[in-house]
């Protein structure tokens, strides 16, 4: 599946040819003409446009211009790069640009290959990291779900699961059994502090050799740091099988 790349610009020529060589690259572009319609696609109200990976936006669009869409782009927090075209070789525009929240820009005219060029760039920049939380030995997999020490897979019930997960995102900073209630917890469930304790001790047990510590902060919660010497030293290797002696 080739990059997904939304373009917003309002000149139909110049629309058909940057959608044409980019197709020609493999991508996959979804065409907005006005700063609404992209405002919508963006914000996945368009059915059959999946989220796009990168976004080109001219500046100067009917309704609302480029800087506006970037503006509420980022105010609802998303994350998606976004390049701004703009014809005006005017400096202001290029720092407002960057300050509303664009990540690059180019001037027209450009030429195609460096639009190309700058939209793996970002694309490159952007690629969504795995998922993957780690200290001292101990690594959780958030997509697959998956908690090991070392080679070891750990064995976790949901709840411990999540009292993990939660320590690991606040490695070295102490956590309140309460955050790790508010943060494991829907809001039709019930868990006392008591259940934190459980489950920590249990964790405690199963991370064992794990070169992590989780410490208990006295009357207020928990610390999970790296610990090298909780660290299990490396298992001796097994010696290789000796010859038996012919009888
Ligand atoms: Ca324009």
């Amino acid at each position: 599946m080739g990059l997904q790349v939304l373009l917003v610009e309002d000149d139909a020529v110049l629309a058909d040819g940057l959608t044409r060589a980019l197709q020609a690259q493999g991508m996959q572009v979804a065409l907005a003409r006005d700063g609404l319609a992209a405002d919508q696609m963006l914000q996945g109200n368009v059915p059959d446009h999946p989220a796009p990976d990168v976004a080109v936006l001219d500046i100067g669009l009917p309704g609302i211009d480029g800087f506006e869409v970037v503006r509420r782009l980022r105010t609802r927090g998303a994350a998606i790069p976004v390049l701004l075209l703009t014809a005006r070789d005017a400096v202001e525009d290029r720092v407002r640009g960057l300050e509303t929240g664009a990540d690059d820009y180019l001037v027209k005219p450009f030429a195609t290959a460096e639009l190309i060029a700058r939209i793996r760039a970002l694309a490159r920049r952007h690629a969504p990291k795995p998922a993957i939380l780690a200290l001292g030995g101990l690594s959780l997999d958030s997509a697959t779900r998956r908690a090991r020490v070392g080679e070891r897979a750990l064995e976790l019930s949901v709840r411990e699961w999540g009292v993990l997960e939660y320590l690991l995102q606040h490695a070295g900073r102490v956590v309140s059994k309460q955050q790790i209630i508010d943060a494991i917890l829907g809001w039709d469930e019930d868990l006392t502090r008591n259940a934190v304790e459980v489950y920590v001790s249990r964790l405690r047990l199963k991370l064992d050799g794990a070169g992590v510590a989780i410490r208990t902060i006295r009357g207020f919660g928990y610390l999970l740091e790296a610990d090298p010497a909780g660290a299990s030293s490396t298992p001796p290797a097994i010696p290789p099988a000796t010859p038996s002696a012919t009888r």
